[in-house]
Formats: C-alpha cells, structure tokens, sequence
C-alpha cells in the first residue's frame, strides 16, 4: 500500500492550469503528457452555466515527485498550487485531515 499521497481540496481549485505547467516542468514531460489534468465540470439549469468545478486530476504518470521529496521538497505540483489546495504528505495524516475539510479527494499512486 502506497505510504504517501495528494489530498485535493477541490472546492479551492480555480483551473488555473499551473500545477499542470509545474509538472511538466519539473519531469520534462512532452507535450500532451501530464502528471496531473485539471478537468472542468459545468453544471447548467435551464440550460444555462450556473456554476463550475474544476477537479485536478492524477495520471499513471505522477511518481509522487519522490525525487524532490527525497531532497527535501514538496511535489512540483504542490508547491506552485495557486491556491494552496493540495497537501502532500502521509497517507494516514491525510484521510485524518480529510475528515475536516469537504468536497476533497485524496490521490495515492500505484
Ligand atoms: S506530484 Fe509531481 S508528478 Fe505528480 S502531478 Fe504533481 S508534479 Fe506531477
Ligand atoms: S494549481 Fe491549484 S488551483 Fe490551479 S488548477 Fe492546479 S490544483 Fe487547481
């Protein structure tokens, strides 16, 4: 079972995309290809936009950024979050940190 994880207060997020820019960043990642892909979700009423949610989304592709955590960083994710909306850390101290906080998804990779 994976140790670590990503707890995501999505209720925070604004879609801004850097997390998504971080990322490539930090591994080199080709265009196309992301760690995380921040979805967009629009909610209508008479067919109409009234609201908007934006959930980042993890791939088969994030490792975690172990390679920073090893030295002592934060995922690249984490750190340039805009909103301050995702905590990195141990998976047991996550699920207690989601029980307070709602409209949040916890991330834990293979
Ligand atoms: S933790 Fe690292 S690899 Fe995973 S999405 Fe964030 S920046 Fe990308
Ligand atoms: S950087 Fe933060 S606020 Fe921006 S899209 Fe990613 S998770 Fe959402």
């Amino acid at each position: 079972m994976a140790k670590f994880g990503i707890l995501v207060h999505y209720d925070f997020c604004t879609g801004c995309q850097t997390c998504a820019v971080a990322c490539q960043q930090e591994h080199d990642f080709p265009v196309g290809k992301c760690g995380v892909k921040v979805t967009e979700y629009v909610y209508e009423a008479e067919k109409k936009p009234v609201a908007i949610d934006y959930l980042p989304f993890f791939t088969e592709l994030c490792d975690l950024c172990m390679r920073r955590y090893k030295n002592g960083e934060e995922p690249a994710c984490v750190k340039h979050c805009q909103s301050f909306c995702m905590q990195f850390g141990k998976l047991d101290e996550l699920v207690t940190d989601m029980e307070s906080k709602s409209r949040s998804v916890l991330f834990t990779p293979r």
